[in-house]
């Protein structure tokens, strides 16, 4: 499954890269998913850390 971050709507709260280090990164005041790991969406951590992120930004799909 594949990750996004909506950056409409992601604030840069920082809790995905917290969570998930090897995934996510905060770049420019944004969370962003780290290259090569975009594929990583069925990763359970990554799961929760969408589930988790305050405003609902990351976004998991096809
Ligand atoms: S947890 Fe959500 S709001 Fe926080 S940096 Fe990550 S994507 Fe943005």
């Amino acid at each position: 499954m594949k990750i996004s971050v909506d950056r409409d709507e992601c604030y840069g709260s920082g809790d995905c890269a917290y969570r998930v280090p090897s995934v996510f990164a905060l770049a420019d005041g944004f969370g962003t998913v780290l290259p090569g790991r975009e594929g990583d969406g069925d990763d359970p951590e990554v799961r929760e850390a969408a589930e988790k992120c305050p405003s609902q930004a990351i976004l998991l799909g096809e």
